[in-house]
């Protein structure tokens, strides 16, 4: 199969202008006539749907939650990027284009990340007009922060809850139009599998999770906006939902999954403190705009308080080795170097796993109620965790799971290789290369939302010539009885391990084999023993409960049976991705100094795999990245 990413012709800064107006329009009287599935009420989800349906097409939402405004976009705490240049300090719609190629190590869509930077600045006018509370400056103006991989300060941000804002905006809008009848919302509904007809998703199977019914839902085009899978590795920053089921059942009925290999593990979090818990906390990113990162030169000084350790017996070893970008250095760079310090035995705290965050020279400068001000949420999260006051001692942090750059494939419509279904924000691939920037998730899941889908959308609507099906279609039946039989099956086995055991286990293997670092080895290792896990699950696990009730461990189960499978891929496409890039670190592809090396020759290409059937191995397929505007460089942060 060709992959064809449907980037227009003609100048980087012209192609989305000129898209636009080559796209095909709905008549306004015509778009009532069309019926579009949205699975996914966060940014993203939200954002699409009440757009969607104020231009007037009918639209369907889903979400599993218990209400749409508890979609994970809600934790984001830092803030989103916009290229306003209100700083006045040298920022431009191509320096956010630029930061962002650079940022994601030369692996992202030229075309596609440049269309975000130029929308970056309608979002901030969007959700500004809706009543977000953006910090501003004293004179009145938005605020800003910078965040990592920046020179410029250029994200916008309501203290540390931005995504909170951000949704609450995109929620009022996606109320407004359910109370107007544009949208119909299914809360507590989980989508279990796409519906092709002819080669087009024309619907979904959903299970109302407060009863167990499963029903079909028929719609002309479907669009998933159904988050990231990084809850793979079990423990991560993510809300505890999260899961790969959505993309993981579209890739099996046709829609290629993409970079599955590009996982961001976040610099800030609070440290594993056991084998109890069940998530990990972030500490934003913004933190390190006013916190310096150290750990003591020598191991013998890990023991002590950090305020036993004089100056010049810390290393702060992000100042040292990035000058330019300092503690604003990338995510995948800043992970890895405190991983560096850590084996190196110079971590700090329990089990030596972890590195400080420092306020002191702030809280000096600028006095504690600035930084108060600031970043106040974020430092009583981490006392109520960890029982410390980090106004008196340091932070300690250590890196953590965190998103996902990888994702369903899609062209430059968002449109995936499964014609009629569209994925948006994180469950996509499309922005952020090998590496995304921080703050500019929310900026892409808006975008996606609010500028892109809205436009590209009516043009499949209207030169598909594949009408919405009637509900009657035996497909949706045939579907319904595989998603059926899928729980029965679960609901059968009664074996011996909990669905969290064995998606533990799997985190596990996953965080030692491809996590922060990856070799041969290793990759193989896992690809060994995921089969077997795969097989354990299904003749082990044990479900409680029945199918016609709510009933959250059959619910959970199921997606740690995607997971499980998922998981291959994610090895299999980093096992054959014979460089280093970003958040993807091959140990055996690195520079003298340890700094991850491309090998731009063989793999300037997007990863796209294409499922077989069960017991057989994906097909790949490339997308060859074509730069026009940059040319590929070492990125240095130096
Ligand atoms: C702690 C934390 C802080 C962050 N801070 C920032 C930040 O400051 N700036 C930034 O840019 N990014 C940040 N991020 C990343 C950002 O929050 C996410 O990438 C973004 O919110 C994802 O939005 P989304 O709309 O794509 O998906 P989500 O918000 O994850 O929404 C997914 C939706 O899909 C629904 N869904 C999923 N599967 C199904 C299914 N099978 N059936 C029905 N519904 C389904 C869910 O119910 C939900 O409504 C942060 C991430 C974390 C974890």
């Amino acid at each position: 199969m060709n992959l064809n990413a449907q980037v227009p012709g003609g100048p980087l800064e012209q192609k989305w202008d000129k898209h636009r107006f080559d796209l095909k329009l709905v008549n306004p009287a015509n778009k009532r006539k069309f019926e579009i599935i949205v699975v996914g009420t966060g940014l993203a989800g939200a954002s699409a749907a009440a757009s969607l349906a104020e231009l007037g097409y009918q639209v369907k939402c889903f979400c599993f939650q218990d209400s749409p405004r508890r979609a994970h976009s809600i934790a984001a705490q830092g803030g989103i990027n916009a290229a306003k240049n209100y700083q006045n300090d040298g920022d431009s719609v191509y320096r956010l284009f630029y930061d962002t190629i650079k940022g994601g190590d030369f692996r992202a869509r030229e075309a596609n990340v440049y269309r975000l930077a130029q929308l970056s600045v309608n979002i901030i006018d969007q959700c500004v007009a809706q009543g977000v509370p953006f910090a501003r400056e004293y004179g009145g103006l938005l605020a800003n922060r910078s965040f990592g991989g920046t020179q410029v300060s250029r994200t916008f941000y309501a203290r540390g809850q931005t995504g909170q804002q951000l949704l609450l905006g995109a929620y009022q809008a996606l109320c407004r139009q359910i109370s107007l009848g544009g949208v119909r919302m299914f809360p507590r509904t989980e989508m279990l599998d796409v519906v092709v007809i002819d080669g087009h998703a024309k619907g979904i199977v959903v299970r109302d999770l407060i009863t167990g019914k499963v029903s079909s839902h028929a719609a002309d085009a479907v669009v998933l906006a159904t988050g990231g899978y990084i809850n793979v590795f079990y423990l991560s920053t993510n809300a505890k939902g999260c899961n790969v089921t959505a993309t993981w059942r579209a890739y099996k009925k046709g829609a290629f999954f993409a970079n599955p290999c590009y996982t961001q593990i976040h610099p800030t979090c609070i440290p594993v403190s056991g084998e109890h818990q069940s998530k990990l906390t972030l500490m934003s990113e913004s933190l390190r705009n006013d916190g310096r990162v150290w750990v003591p030169r020598r191991k013998e000084d890990c023991g002590k308080p950090a305020a036993a350790i004089p100056e010049l017996e810390r290393d702060y070893y992000l100042e040292r080795k990035y000058p330019s970008y300092g503690n604003l250095a990338p995510r995948d760079i800043s992970s890895r170097a405190a991983k560096e310090a850590c084996d190196e035995g110079r971590g700090v705290g329990p089990g030596g796993l972890g590195v400080y965050l420092d306020f002191a020279d702030s809280i000096k400068r600028l006095g504690e109620n600035v930084i108060r001000e600031r970043y106040g949420n974020l430092f009583d999260m981490y006392e109520r965790i960890t029982g410390e006051n980090a106004y008196q001692v340091p932070m300690r942090i250590y890196p953590a799971a965190h998103y996902a750059m990888g994702g369903t494939w899609v062209d430059y419509n968002l449109m995936s290789t499964l014609p009629g279904l569209f994925v948006l924000g994180e469950a996509n691939f499309a922005d952020h290369g090998a590496n995304r920037l921080g703050a500019s998730a929310l900026m892409q899941g808006l975008g996606d939302g609010y500028f892109v889908v809205p436009y590209t959308i009516g043009h499949y609507l209207v030169t598909c010539n594949q009408p919405k099906p009637p509900a009657s279609h035996a497909e949706f039946r045939r579907v319904e009885s595989d998603v059926k039989a899928f729980t029965d099956r679960l609901l059968s086995i009664k074996g011996k391990r909990t669905p969290t055991s064995l998606h533990r286990e799997l985190g596990k293997l996953l965080w030692e084999k491809c996590g922060m670092a990856r070799n041969e080895a290793g990759l193989k290792l896992a690809l060994q023993r995921i089969p077997e896990l795969r097989e354990e699950f299904w003749k082990n696990v044990n479900v409680t409960g029945e199918g016609t009730e709510l009933n959250q461990s059959l619910e959970y189960a199921g997606r740690v049976a995607d997971f499980i499978e998922f998981a291959e891929l994610l090895c299999l496409d980093a096992l054959h991705r014979r460089e280093s890039c970003g958040g993807h670190f091959r140990e055996e592809f690195q520079t003298p100094d340890g700094e991850a090396q491309r090998d731009d020759q063989n793999f300037a290409y997007a990863a796209a795999w294409e499922y077989q059937g069960p017991d057989k191995a994906p097909a790949l397929h490339k997308e060859p990245l074509v730069y026009e505007a940059v040319h590929l460089s070492t990125r240095s942060y130096k």
